[in-house]
């Protein structure tokens, strides 16, 4: 073998490997190849004669002294360990380096490889936070969850700790992301998260374990009361308004409490209460909270309900009942809203509340609302035989019915069976059904209307819909949301906006309907402000059918 052309060879291959190979001697470099100074940012030149200390990170100056010392010294053949490095420009890499010890002309020697790590490291600290963390929020996610929430259970088992579960989502979210679209869905996320942050103690623990789902776990406290302030608290620290884009609006949370040990032994038990007390918060209204509570039920009674639900619908335990709607100039009845009510055999009579989101979620809600339209109908007809009927009944038509491909053909098979009943229904639509593709909605209200159904926007203000949709919108009546009547009386906001509605109306010709008048003094103010309609409590509650024959058309 030709030793010139040998050394040569392995000149080559050092001074082009993908390593930086470095010989260190009497605590200078005295060797370095393109690579490792490519690594530093010095040229090869610069580097000679300089001291490996000089690049290191000053945290890390000791543990690269105390390997050199130690190779030097105790005769250590080979050693590798990392360290961070200070580069020319002043960047920090981490390298890792292995060296040994050689005799160079007569003296101790270091020679060694350094690898620069600093892209491994930053890509395994990128999986590691991918894993655990929720990359829209920051928040820690659901599986970080899974393996925190068990340590922190084993924890509270052996201190004899509680903890408390709360588990919350936002309500409506769905309509939020239907309406304005997945971006503005993502922006009522991350505000609900840095909102709910904001209020967090430093012992609670946030996560985001699912579409619009979060939990918190709180320890370190001693008394439910001390859970009950800080869920009023979240809940006070999202009365704020959040905007996208030209929007602003207002969420709100409904949220699930449970507590270790009282309420489950383990995670999986704590978390299923947790979903049983956040269901029941549902039941009892948005931007509500509830406290798990043994006799609200178990999961397992959900799925029953679930099994329930697809026999009820068929075996017509569906009920309508009826709400009046009083002329408010003439005090007579000028229609009903078709409000449906569960006749369980088991349970009783369910409002809807405890059982739409669940058609819902099982798809079943457009069938609901078909035979409601038809039992609606079938009461038309009776009226009308008996000459009863001067008043119209409306019905609430879901999303899933108003975007079912068939939904106008269907429509169109009642008019055929009913003809001109249908100038007696009003299909109550809310606002953001209107919005999700608004010229489908044009074309297919239009039809209706051409048809002679009667058409209502329902919760009107809730939405975003603005005068210029509400123009193009082929509707008769605009139902204003319960939620501004409630404080008429006392909050001169809500008062004025409702007379802006009222007044928005008349001018587009529409009949304009209050909901949810409670006393005697709501009514007197919309009478002042001009107001067409009322429905509410004020004047009857839904009823049976026969109730409401028997008192509102003798
Ligand atoms: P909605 O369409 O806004 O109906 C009005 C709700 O407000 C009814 O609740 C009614 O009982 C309640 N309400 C009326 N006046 C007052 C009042 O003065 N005070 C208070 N506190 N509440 C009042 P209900 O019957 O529980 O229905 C709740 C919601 O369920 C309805 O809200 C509607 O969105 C939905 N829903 C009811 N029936 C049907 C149906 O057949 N199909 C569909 N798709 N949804 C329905
Ligand atoms: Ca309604
Ligand atoms: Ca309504």
């Amino acid at each position: 073998m030709n030793i010139a052309s040998s050394s040569e060879k392995y000149k080559v291959l050092v001074e082009n490997a993908v390593v930086g190979i470095y010989i260190i001697c009497e605590n200078r470099f005295t060797y370095v190849n393109s690579r490792l100074a490519e690594i530093f940012a010095y040229s090869c030149d610069e580097m000679l004669e300089m001291s490996p200390l000089e690049l290191t990170h000053k945290e890390d100056r000791g543990i690269v002294e105390k390997n050199i010392k130690k190779r030097l010294k105790n005769d250590i053949e080979n050693i590798e360990y990392s360290f961070r490095a200070l580069r020319k420009d002043g960047e920090i890499r981490n390298l890792h380096v292995y060296g040994t010890i050689s005799i160079i002309d007569g003296k101790k020697a270091i020679m060694g490889t350094i690898i620069d790590e600093t892209d491994k490291k930053l890509a395994t600290s990128r999986l590691e936070y991918l894993a655990n963390y929720d990359s829209l929020t920051g928040l820690y996610n659901r599986y970080y969850f899974n393996m925190q929430s068990e340590h922190i259970m084993n924890q509270a088992r052996r201190n004899e700790n509680k903890i408390a579960i709360l588990l919350f989502d936002i309500d409506n979210f769905k309509r939020i992301n239907d309406s304005l679209g997945h971006k503005a869905g993502d922006v009522v996320l991350v505000r609900t998260a840095e909102l709910v942050s904001e209020v967090l103690r430093d012992s609670d623990s946030f996560y985001r374990i699912g579409g619009d789902e979060f939990t918190v776990i709180m320890e370190n406290f001693n008394s439910t009361n001390e859970v009950k302030i800080l869920v009023k608290r979240i809940q006070q620290a999202l009365r704020t308004s959040i905007e996208v884009d030209e929007f602003s609006f207002h969420i709100s949370l409904s949220i699930g409490v449970s507590i270790y040990p009282e309420h489950g032994e383990d995670m999986s038990a704590l978390q299923k209460s947790a979903d049983v007390a956040m269901y029941q918060a549902k039941k009892d209204g948005k931007n509500c909270f509830s406290i798990f509570a043994k006799d609200s039920g178990s999961s397992s009674k959900i799925l029953e309900l679930e099994d329930e639900l697809y026999e009820g619908l068929e075996r017509g335990e569906m009920e309508i009942y009826l709400q009046p709607q009083i002329d408010l100039k003439t005090d007579y009845l000028l229609g009903a809203e078709a409000l449906v009510r569960w006749n369980n055999p088991k349970r009783g009579v369910l409002a809807p509340a405890v059982f739409l989101p669940l058609a819902k979620e099982m798809g079943l809600l457009y069938k609901l609302d078909l035979i409601m339209i038809e039992n609606v109908f079938l009461l038309l007809e009776r009226y009308e035989k008996l000459d009863m009927l001067d008043f119209t009944i409306s019905v609430n038509i879901s999303h899933a019915l108003f975007h079912h491909q068939r939904f106008f053909s269907i429509m169109q098979k009642f008019h055929h069976r009913y003809t001109y009943l249908c100038n007696y229904m009003v299909l109550e639509l809310t606002e953001d059904i209107l919005m999700v593709d608004n010229a489908h909605a044009i074309k297919i209200t239009k039809s209706l209307k051409l048809i002679g159904y009667r058409l209502a926007i329902d919760d009107f203000g809730t939405g975003y819909s603005s005068f210029g949709h509400l123009k193009m919108m082929p509707i008769h009546e605009l139902k204003i949301d319960r939620g501004f009547i409630r404080d008429i009386a006392h909050e001169s906001k809500d008062k004025a906006i409702v007379k802006a509605i009222v007044d928005m109306g008349h001018t587009l010709d529409l009949t304009v309907v209050a909901e949810g008048a409670e006393d005697r003094e709501q009514v007197k103010l919309l009478k002042e402000m001009n107001c067409d309609v009322v429905q509410g409590y004020f004047y009857s509650k839904p009823v049976t059918v026969e109730d409401f024959q028997n008192r509102w058309l003798v």
